[in-house]
């Protein structure tokens, strides 16, 4: 496999190289790069400790970004190149973070250390695949790198990490990795809010639905007041949080919701508005109902929507309307619509 690597980030893989050390792109733009799909960042990983990698761009600025974790920035001709040493990690006796990290001097070591097989991945000139990701990548599943239940044990955020990556990518979980998940949804009580929430808004806004009500247990140890019965709304939602945070929650007391946002940390003002958009669709309420648009089910299946894609998409404008965010004019519902149909 070629990956066409950008100019600086190859100019610094060189560098390092010719002062004598390893280095390779890693992780998630290795993974994106074999999905066919541009690669936000690149990383690169490296054999040099920070202090020989801090020598090798003596001439350019360098920000510690991590020093505990032997990560440098560096500036590179205008690119910020995040440059981080190949490292195992220590015991972990809190299931997020291990107790410490040492640097080591192979690849392999380091990419024994990460999350799933797809992100285990390294390059320069060739790929480094120690664990099968390329291959689980083509089969379009996610797996642990080792023993699911252990890489679990050791940082519980890995599963919803695991759950958030299922749903951008619309990946399968592969069986042991999917059985540990359940069995150590509880340890997800042991990691910060902020960090889950931060890969439950990411999971909301991939392709979700059968994710979420796949892993709905699992979930519900990092999302409280989830409700039992997702509501097939979001199917065809728009990607905006708030409005599939308020169709998620469409059904539930927003007294409750108000409380289980706040728990997972979001904004004051932000939980407000949910919270505000949902009681709103309380069903003893004088909102619009379906029946009120200003489209009909058959306007849907005309632009191609089927089964119970009609309902979802129905109900997704409702909330559109009632949030205010589209008019109940037939163009306008129409027009939305004809978005949903292009996302599938
Ligand atoms: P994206 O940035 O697209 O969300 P990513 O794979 O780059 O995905 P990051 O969180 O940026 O995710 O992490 C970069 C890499 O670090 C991952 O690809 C993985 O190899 C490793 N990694 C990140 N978080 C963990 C973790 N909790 N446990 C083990 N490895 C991890
Ligand atoms: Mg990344």
């Amino acid at each position: 496999m070629i990956i066409a690597v950008p100019e600086n980030v190859r100019r610094t893989l060189d560098s390092l190289e010719n002062a004598g050390f390893q280095a390779f792109v890693v992780g998630g733009c290795v993974r994106d790069a074999a999905r066919g799909v541009s690669p936000r960042d690149w990383d690169v990983c490296t054999s040099a400790t920070p202090g020989e990698t801090a020598a090798v761009f003596a001439d350019y600025r360098i920000i510690e970004t991590g020093r505990r974790h032997g990560t440098l920035t560096v500036h590179f001709d205008g690119d910020k190149i995040e440059i981080t040493t190949f490292r195992r990690d220590g015991q972990y006796s809190d299931n997020r973070r291990p107790d410490s990290v040492s640097f080591v001097r192979d690849i392999e070591t380091d990419l024994s250390r990460r999350d799933f097989t797809m992100n285990a991945m390294a390059y320069n000139q060739e790929l480094i695949d120690p664990f099968g990701g390329l291959g689980d990548i083509k089969a379009r599943f996610i797996r642990c790198v080792g023993d699911a239940g252990t890489r679990f044990r050791e940082d519980a955020l890995r599963i919803m990490r695991a759950l958030r990556f299922a749903s951008e990518l619309g990946f399968d979980i592969e069986n042991d990795t999917r059985a540990a998940l359940f069995s150590h949804a509880h340890l997800l009580k042991n990691i910060a809010a902020e960090r889950k929430t931060a890969e439950f808004n990411r999971l909301l806004l991939g392709g979700a639905y059968s994710v979420i009500t796949e892993y709905r247990e699992v979930i519900a140890a990092a999302v409280p007041a989830l409700p039992e019965k997702i509501p097939d709304a979001i199917i065809n939602a728009p990607n905006v949080l708030e409005t599939r945070l308020a169709l998620l929650f469409g059904q539930t007391h927003s007294a409750d919701v108000a409380a289980a946002l706040r728990a997972m940390k979001y904004p004051r003002v932000f939980t407000r508005e949910i919270a505000r958009r949902v009681s709103r669709r309380d069903p003893h309420g004088v909102l619009p109902k379906i029946s009120d648009l200003a489209v009909r089910g058959e306007d849907l299946i005309a632009l191609g929507l089927s089964g119970r894609e009609v309902g979802a998409a129905l109900r997704a404008l409702l909330e559109l309307v009632i949030s205010g965010e589209v008019e109940n004019k037939r163009e306008a519902l129409l027009n939305k619509s004809r978005g949903y149909v292009r996302r599938r």
